[in-house]
């Protein structure tokens, strides 16, 4: 118990350092990422002393631990910055890493220090007890994972440049799951094989504008509505893909009645699967489909000024068996109006599907049911982008999983205010840590 209480002063040490991402980068506290470097290095010194540390871009560590063979490397990944914290409500500060009821409450317990921190732990332990890996294992920790910088591109082609292509690579996803799916019971550790692809899409009108006493019926912001009114008329296809298929599969045992016979044999029944998924709109719709969400308009700068030109951001997730320039055709082709245009900001296409058999999975499914046995793992396919999705170039077994058993409550709490972890939570992410080095 006194080991667990020294790691979770650690633990309580990182979670205070405002290691905070901003879409601009000139608002950032650079001296509070110098700090977080220099107090990881200071409280875990056998990492810091025995593996090889490259900076890269002057944020993101890239660790080296030399292995005894020559197998295929392995990468454990979890990003240290976080997203802002400054929207009010915080039952507690959210920079203070306060333990109460049982928890710590902080920015960046869950996402991702808590991963981290629980990797880190483990492998100062294992560096104590004079472990040494099969193979070479590198540990990753982006600087700028919220806001899609290029620290997780950069090493990847760093990596690259010198051949390394590893085996098991395993970043933040999925959780052990309570509540998870409507209907099912217990707990399932959810893997993530892939990642939608994500677009910033911008539609805009142009028509003369005037003073608002003198309307022209079809101006700018009523052509526009009419275009987002088709846009959620029209969704694209709802098609139940192969990791989909293989995710309801893996749950089946958890379900009951009809439910059960429908998940056990998700090919045959695909397209009912697909319509009562996209039915059920939110997580089980976008399990199934590209989704797009109308997220920003503009219109005319005053109460009295008629819009010239009227704007709406579509920020689409993109559904692994299609593409952003797919993405935007199906946006063309809902609006079907070609006073409305369509401009691609942004966009990555969806990640390469890593395969729920095989090795590298057996390898990590068989920890994670040994350490949480109360847990039946199931691959999923995540619609957050990570860090993760870059590796997929010189790796084909990346996996998305965060070893923490999450309520669906806990879970709402990433990105939102009073994120926080349970003590005994995170306790066990450290075990699992141990178990998986263990086995690399
Ligand atoms: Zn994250």
């Amino acid at each position: 118990m006194g080991d667990d209480a020294a790691a979770i002063e650690r633990f309580r040490a990182l979670l205070r350092i405002p290691t905070v991402s901003r879409s601009d980068p000139a608002h950032e506290d650079r001296e509070a990422f110098a700090r977080f470097r220099a107090a990881v290095a200071g409280l875990y010194p056998l990492v810091h002393q025995r593996l090889e540390l490259e900076l890269i871009d002057g944020g993101s560590l890239l660790y080296r631990w030399p292995g005894l063979g020559t197998g295929r490397p392995s990468v454990l990944m979890a990003h240290h910055d976080v997203v802002p914290a400054d929207e009010p409500g915080w039952r507690h500060e959210p920079f203070a890493a306060d333990v109460s009821d049982g928890r710590v409450w902080g920015r960046g317990a869950l996402d991702d220090k808590g991963a981290l921190v629980a990797m880190l732990e483990a492998v100062e332990a294992r560096l104590r007890d004079g472990f040494t890996p099969a193979a070479y294992l590198y540990l990753f920790s982006g600087a700028n994972e919220e806001t899609f910088g290029g620290g997780a591109e950069h090493a990847v082609d760093l990596l690259t440049e010198r051949g390394v292509r590893p085996g098991l690579v395993l970043d933040e996803g999925g959780a052990v799951a309570s509540d998870a799916f409507p209907g099912l019971e217990g707990d399932i550790a959810f893997v993530g094989v892939a990642e939608k692809g994500l677009a910033g899409i911008l539609l805009t009108v142009e028509k003369p504008g005037g003073h608002a006493a003198t309307p022209v019926r079809g101006g700018a912001t009523t052509t526009l509505a009419r275009a987002i009114l088709r846009l959620e008329q029209h969704p694209p296809p709802a098609r139940l893909s192969a990791p989909a298929a293989a995710m309801l599969r893996a749950i089946a045992p958890r379900a009951r009645g009809l439910q059960r016979r429908l998940f056990a044999h998700p090919v045959r029944y695909r397209r009912a699967l697909a319509r009562a998924l996209a039915r059920r709109g939110g997580e089980g719709e976008a399990i199934v489909r590209t989704t797009r969400a109308v997220t920003r308009l503009t219109g005319s700068a005053g109460d009295n000024i008629i819009a010239e030109r009227a704007t709406a951001t579509i920020n689409a997730r993109i559904a692994i068996d299609s593409s952003v320039e797919q993405t935007a055709a199906e946006v063309r082709q809902a609006i079907d109006d070609d006073q409305v245009s369509v401009d691609v900001q942004y966009g990555n296409d969806p990640s390469p599907v890593s395969p729920s058999a095989g090795p590298e999975w057996d390898r990590l499914v068989g920890v994670i049911e040994r350490q949480f046995p109360q847990a039946i793992a199931a691959p999923y396919v995540m619609m957050q982008a990570s860090d993760s999705r870059h590796f997929a170039r010189i790796s084909d077994t990346v996996y998305r999983f965060l070893p923490f058993e999450l309520s669906a409550a806990e879970r709402g709490t990433i990105h939102a205010i009073d994120e926080s972890i349970r003590i005994d939570t995170w306790v066990r992410a450290i075990a699992f840590f141990d178990a998986l080095v263990g086995e690399l």
